[in-house]
């Protein structure tokens, strides 16, 4: 089969870990009897140096008519002090908004040989794989009014959360299906002891489950979810939850692998959708060639699972990778100070070499 990727390879790291992720797809090609075109477009403070605007219209153009989008990440202190409709990051905003990304997944999975590195102690995540569905166009983060104004009592600041009920409904569906592709346990999580939007979610929820009868539906508040994250994460299978509470459980559900050079994310929509790593342009170790490139090559098998249906080959990426892992090659974010460590582009091929021991090559 025949794919248009959209390639937008960003700022800091991104160019040095969007590279090995199209040299993977490449080897998938070649392995599998699939032809991937690469179209490159620009995004973020490159962007913005190059054509004066963090989205130019062609990328926005590029990616509506791809398969599928992966980015590496934009930003960076060069860009810090740009207006915000200059800044970096409104860039992804804009193409999140462009390409009606309403769900992001977040996949969580500790790694048994990377076990020592997370903070929290082993017989607590040993076996811990959940995915977060986050929704991502609506709640606190895009309501209107938000504002600032100057009363006679001082500075009074609002700031809105506003959901549709379509909104609210069809994330929740992308989460049941996931769920019942899963383990088939969703929790659901709200503030419904306090907020009317999370009454709403709940009720929500509730009714679709009819839909989804295999599936066990678990509310959870959000101060409690936060707290069970650290203390029992192998609980999880799939948890849902709107925007601003997504935002925040993911990085802390990031922690619990040890690194965040290990973590990909998808973001679905109405649109074709988008693969990146859940870090950001890493700056402070851009052009030395020692980013970890795995949560890239990660968010590649989800694209090729969730966009392109190659479910074997995802697999096959996952399994390349746990494999690298389980033979002890670490990049420096997740060696000892002790222990030597590969490059980036040292772990991308092995990544391949791995990958190429699945499979003969067709042809
Ligand atoms: P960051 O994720 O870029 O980096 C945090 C720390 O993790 C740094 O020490 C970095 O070296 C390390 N790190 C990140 N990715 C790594 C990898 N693949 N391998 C090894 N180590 C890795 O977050 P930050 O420093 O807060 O932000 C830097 C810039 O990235 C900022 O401009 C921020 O706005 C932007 N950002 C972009 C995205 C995105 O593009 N999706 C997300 C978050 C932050």
């Amino acid at each position: 089969m025949n794919f248009q990727i959209a390639i937008l390879e960003g700022d800091g790291v991104g160019p040095e870990i969007v590279k090995e992720a199209v040299l993977l797809l490449q080897q998938i090609g070649e392995q599998y009897g699939h032809s991937f075109e690469f179209n490159y477009g620009k995004i973020g403070g490159i962007a913005l140096d190059e054509v004066g605007n963090p989205l130019p219209e062609e990328t926005i153009d590029l990616c509506k008519n791809s398969d599928a989008v992966l980015l590496g990440a934009v930003g960076g202190p060069k860009w810090d002090q740009e207006p915000p409709n200059r800044r970096p990051e409104t860039g992804l905003l804009k193409i999140r908004k462009e390409l009606e990304l309403f769900a992001n997944i977040r996949p969580v999975k500790v790694y048994e040989p990377l076990i020592e590195t997370s903070p929290l102690k082993e017989d607590v995540i040993k076996g811990a794989d959940f995915v977060i569905v986050r929704e991502l166009t609506g709640g606190i983060y895009f309501g209107t009014p938000r504002e600032r104004k100057v009363t006679d009592n001082g500075l009074e600041v609002i700031d809105t959360l506003v959901y549709k009920e379509s909104e609210i409904e069809r994330i929740l569906i992308e989460a049941f299906e996931l769920a019942n592709q899963r383990n088939k346990k969703l929790t659901s999580v709200d503030k419904a002891n306090v907020l009317e939007s999370s009454r709403v979610w709940r009720e929500v929820a509730n009714r679709i489950s009819v839909q989804y009868p295999e599936v066990e539906l678990q509310h959870m508040l959000v101060d409690n979810a936060a707290m069970q994250l650290i203390k029992n994460p192998t609980q999880f299978d799939v948890i849902v939850t709107e925007n601003m509470f997504g935002d925040i459980l993911s990085d802390e559900a990031s922690v619990i692998t040890g690194s965040i050079g290990l973590l990909p994310s998808a973001s679905l929509g109405v649109g074709p959708s988008l693969y990146e790593p859940i870090h950001g342009s890493a700056p402070d170790i851009a052009g030395q060639n020692v980013a970890n490139p795995l949560a890239t090559l990660s968010s590649v098998a989800l694209m090729l699972r969730y966009s392109l249906g190659l479910h074997k080959e995802a697999q096959d990426i996952e399994e390349a990778i746990d494999e690298v892992l389980q033979k002890g090659f670490k990049t420096k974010d997740i060696a000892k100070q002790t222990e030597p460590s590969l490059t980036t582009t040292e772990m991308g091929e092995k990544v391949r070499n791995t990958l190429a021991s699945k499979k003969m090559i067709v042809n």
